[in-house]
């Protein structure tokens, strides 16, 4: 498979360290509100790429944090830790907001098929890894002590910009969202590795530490997380790309520093979901959440086709309108999918040509919207029902649309509706009409269906015979 690295900038032969275990890590939500349906893009592109590598052959073990401690209002280290903007805002504490938005956020997972990650481990189980880290770069030198905190020491490093070659400028850190310079860093661009000195003695969750009672910055989380249940090496590191600076340029800053060696070889970042008004964004306050669709009557499937629709590295846009055109693709597809008859054998030359394009669309830097094309393919294709019922039923374990399932369901609806509407008296009729065409009695058929007519009943004459319907 190949995809584009944000590391080296280009698309990459994808090849994991050891061949027949791919390393996956996830950021998790910070759980302080509900998912937006702009994080679920993220979750649901990083879910169809673990699904692609599995159903091109590979084991994927993947990891995700849940934050429930340390990020902080801007993504630097400035501002209010988030969790405990949540607690405040609804009057609880932090531990019952991460548990109430982390079931959330599963919920909404598996209403859009997102497969739970193999493991999911919450922040605040990990202090001891953290300390064992940090302690690990003040030894090193990599680390220094100012005012209470434990700071990385980006001057150690040969490149601080892994991912771009940002304007300093822009990305001073300390300076974004109208909040003071840290005094205590040497170097701008430092991060804070553990806090003891915040400015929010009411923060909730602390812990002992060799520097005093505090707790830890946000992005050491995710590299200790991640070796954890990974080891030193991993093969694949996602995100959202708001993540790549600086929450994964800090990732690999600790990581490689701590490690002595490289951290992670491809680095896959979805791009944003935005508004009219920009970035959908959970501090925004006003965002779409699953839920608010479900409400107005959208099926969550959609909302991932939607997604599917349109490749991971483009800013996709949401608007009303686009997602009505979503719906409308799947009620189609769904339609033309309950019209296939089961039985009879596969072809198998044609499975193979039509699962080749599928499979290449996957391949080439994760293209859904022509893995989609390809299954629009199948649906036109020469080629019996059994072998197009194969097909779907093969690429949606990864696009995960519960295509047959909706299908079936359909097909459930119409013979129900049509089982309610049942009428044997109707039906005797209509079969009277039959046989009286069939008999050249055309004034009988006629008189038959003009009384059907009085009585409401319109006869409509199809291939497979007469049938009715009230109107
Ligand atoms: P958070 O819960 O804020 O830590 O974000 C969870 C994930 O959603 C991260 O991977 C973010 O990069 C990603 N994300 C945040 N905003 C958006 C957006 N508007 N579109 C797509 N992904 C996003
Ligand atoms: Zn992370």
């Amino acid at each position: 498979m190949y995809l584009y690295n944000s590391l080296s900038h280009k698309k990459e032969l994808f090849v994991p360290n050891h061949p027949d275990e791919v390393k996956m890590y996830t950021c998790g939500p910070t759980v302080y509100h509900y998912a937006h349906i702009g994080n679920l893009r993220t979750y649901i592109m990083e879910d169809v790429l673990e699904k692609a590598l599995c159903y091109t052959g590979y084991n994927v073990k993947r990891v995700m944090n849940i934050t429930d401690v340390g990020h902080l209002a801007s993504d630097a280290d400035t501002g209010e830790d988030k969790m405990l903007k949540g607690a405040r805002r609804e009057h609880k504490t932090v531990m019952e907001i991460a548990k109430y938005y982390t079931d959330a956020f599963f919920s909404d997972c598996e209403k859009l098929n997102i497969k739970r990650p193999d493991v999911v481990e919450p922040a605040t189980n990990c202090i001891d890894e953290y300390i064992h880290m940090v302690q690990t770069l003040l030894d090193k030198g990599k680390a220094y002590l100012a005012g209470g905190n434990v700071y990385f020491d980006t001057s150690t490093l040969d490149k601080y910009y892994v991912f771009n070659d940002h304007d300093e400028e822009d990305l001073a850190v300390g300076v974004r969202e109208g909040v003071e310079e840290d005094a205590n860093k040497r170097n701008k661009n430092d991060f804070v590795l553990w806090f003891t000195k915040s400015k929010f003695e009411d923060q909730a969750l602390k812990w002992d530490s060799p520097w005093g009672v505090g707790y830890p910055g946000w992005h050491i989380e995710c590299s200790c997380i991640s070796m954890k249940h990974l080891g030193e090496d991993l093969d694949i590191h996602c995100g959202g790309i708001d993540n790549a600076f600086p929450h994964h340029t800090n990732e690999i800053a600790q990581s490689e520093s701590y490690l002595g060696h490289k951290w992670c070889n491809y680095w896959f970042h979805v791009h944003h979901l935005n508004t009219d008004n920009g970035k959908m964004s959970k501090s925004k306050g006003e965002f779409l959440t699953v839920s608010l669709l479900e409400q107005k009557g959208y099926d969550p499937m959609a909302y991932r086709l939607f997604c599917l629709q349109s490749h991971y590295r483009r800013n996709l846009v949401f608007s009303w309108e686009n997602l009505d055109n979503a719906v409308a693709a799947y009620d189609k597809l769904v339609a033309k999918i309950a019209t296939l008859k089961q039985g009879g054998e596969i072809e198998q030359e044609a499975f193979d040509k039509l699962k080749e394009r599928f499979v290449n669309a996957l391949n080439g830097d994760l293209n859904t919207s022509v893995a989609v094309t390809a299954l629009y393919d199948v649906l036109k294709a020469k080629c019996n029902d059994a072998t197009k019922l194969a097909l779907i039923a093969d690429f949606d374990q990864v696009l995960s649309l519960n295509l047959l399932s909706a299908a079936e369901k359909l097909n459930q609806a119409k013979a129900e509706e049509e089982a309610a509407n049942a009428d044997p008296e109707i039906d005797a009729l209509v079969a009277a009409r039959t046989e009286a065409k069939k008999a050249k009695n055309f004034a009988e058929a006629d008189r038959i269906r003009d009384e059907l007519k009085a009585r409401g009943i319109e006869i409509i004459d199809t291939p497979q015979g007469a049938k009715w319907r009230k109107v």
